[in-house]
């Protein structure tokens, strides 16, 4: 484990006496077998200008090893299907609320009666003896948030529409998040109870957006219900059952743990607590976990009908408490051989922070382009397009389009019309993606996350000269701007 004097100045091609020197003047009399810990040996190593990986923390060997001290490896035979993860999506008003409520209603897991229903941010039900989890926050922030943070959760995404409102700002919005995560749609239409509905109409507004109706062709699931009848919710679930299916969802329970953080908070009386999403591997009361820059020990398991469980397959959500600290919502945990490595791990993420924070790395700019094209480190532009009329975004996607080379290829992400809002720059952020405004401002709350995330905003007034940058940036002959 901890790396002594001698072999830190070998690994560094440096004296042992230098490092010793440097040790005393820091106030520490060693010799060269002295081991060093981590902190001490970074420091070390920063003064002569190396990284902290040059002195050897890997962290996914302390994540990835099992109790008996082998690596993990998912052998085929371990792998076994485990029940998909839905977020519901939609534009406000068209009852993404009501639908999980409505589902959560009619399909408490059998054999249990009289449970108390906890808001835990996510719950798990039953059909016929298989499960889907749900996650609670609807809505594609929460849901692009997560992908930010490098959680990717959802295998399934149900977008919610009115029947008798049809596509809207945001449904167009929930298409481009998951598209823009790779996750497939499930189409539930909505209020077909209402008098007004109009089913139809709704998979002919969706065609544009290649979501076409298996009866027409295509190859999306369209499932009509009523939240609030509660007509066909059971045929809602066979269809999210149906399409997991076709994506072989499988994990490997027989390892330690590791997921993501659902939703964290603090509680008065049982301080931090986390609902986390076991992804792989089986979580047990009493593992040893590190989430984010925290660790600590599982000490209480709980899931939505408030029952105690003693451990939590994958796709399961539970509420567990133990945690030094509150992670973020997206952050991953993993369960680890011991809590002195769940520290190690936590303590060495919160140096990286600092350091990050310091260095303030920021995403994709067109700046910086043309320099991470040519190391191939870049393969695609991803942009978003917003512009204050339709014309306009049609105009500069046509043009940015054909900017494409064999180097680099141009990608629209997402387009509207209308100001640069918050979720534009979350799914920028979450995507690496550019954001270019025609005729539009940022929101200030845009402008403020813009800012943090390092997402580059580029505001114009005149479709040719974004084009130009677009051009001149692929091809490094931007010129600075001030
Ligand atoms: P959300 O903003 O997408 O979460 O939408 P809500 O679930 O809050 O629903 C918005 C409104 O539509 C509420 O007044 C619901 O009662 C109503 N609503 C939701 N589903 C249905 C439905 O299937 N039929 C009818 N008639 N009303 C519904």
């Amino acid at each position: 484990d901890a790396i002594t004097v001698g072999e830190l100045a070998k690994r560094m091609g440096v004296k042992a006496n230098d490092l010793i020197r440097e040790l005393m003047s820091m106030g520490n009399m060693v010799t060269i077998n002295h081991p060093l810990d981590f902190e001490t040996a970074e420091i070390l190593a920063a003064e002569f200008n190396y990284e902290v990986e040059n002195v050897g923390f890997d962290e996914e060997a302390i994540l990835n090893v099992e109790a008996d001290g082998s690596q993990t490896e998912d052998k085929l035979e371990d792998l076994v299907e485990r029940p998909p993860v839905v977020t519901i999506m939609g534009h406000v008003d068209h009852g993404k609320t009501s639908l999980l409520d409505a589902i959560r209603e009619t399909n408490v897991i059998a054999g249990e009666a009289g449970g108390i229903t906890q808001h835990i941010g996510a719950y798990d039900v039953e059909l016929d003896g298989r499960k889907i989890a749900f996650l609670d926050t609807p809505g594609h922030e929460a849901f692009t948030a997560m992908r930010a943070r490098g959680a990717k959760v959802t295998d399934i995404v149900v977008l919610v529409v009115a029947a008798d409102d049809g596509v809207m700002p945001q449904t167009k919005e929930a298409i481009n998040h998951a598209k823009a995560a790779g996750v497939p749609i499930v189409v539930a239409v909505n209020k077909i109870d209402k008098p007004g509905a109009n089913p139809d109409k709704v998979k002919q507004e969706l065609t544009e957006f290649e979501l076409v109706p298996e009866e027409w062709g295509g190859d999306t699931i369209f499932v009509e219900v009523s939240a609030k009848e509660k007509i066909n919710i059971d045929g809602l679930l066979e269809m999210i059952l149906l399409q997991a299916e076709v994506l072989e969802l499988k994990a490997n329970p027989n390892k330690r743990a590791s997921g993501a953080v659902v939703e964290a908070r603090l509680d008065r009386g049982r301080g931090p607590v986390a609902t986390v999403l076991v992804q792989a591997g089986t979580l047990r009361v009493g593992d040893p976990i590190v989430s984010g820059i925290h660790w600590g020990r599982v000490r209480t398991m709980i899931n939505d009908r408030g029952e105690q469980l003693k451990e939590a397959a994958p796709s399961t959500p539970v509420e567990i408490t133990g945690l030094s600290g509150v992670p973020d919502a997206g952050d991953t945990f993993h369960a680890v051989k011991d809590e002195k490595s769940a520290k190690e791990v936590a303590q060495h993420r919160a140096q990286k922070l600092r350091e990050a924070e310091l260095a303030k790395t920021s995403k994709i700019s067109l700046e910086q382009l043309y320099a991470r094209i040519q190391q191939g480190d870049v393969k695609e532009l991803k942009v978003i397009i917003k512009a204050d009329v339709q014309g306009s975004v049609e105009a500069v996607r046509e043009s940015l389009l054909k900017l494409s080379t064999d180097e680099c290829r141009l990608v629209v992400i997402h387009t509207a019309v209308g100001g640069i809002t918050e979720s534009d720059i979350s799914l920028a952020s979450a995507s690496d993606a550019i954001v270019l405004g025609f005729n539009v401002r940022p929101e200030p709350k845009a402008a403020t996350m813009a800012e943090a995330e390092g997402v580059d905003i580029r505001l114009y007034n005149i479709i040719y000269d974004a084009v130009a940058d677009i051009k001149n940036a692929m091809e490094g002959l931007l010129a600075p701007t001030m």
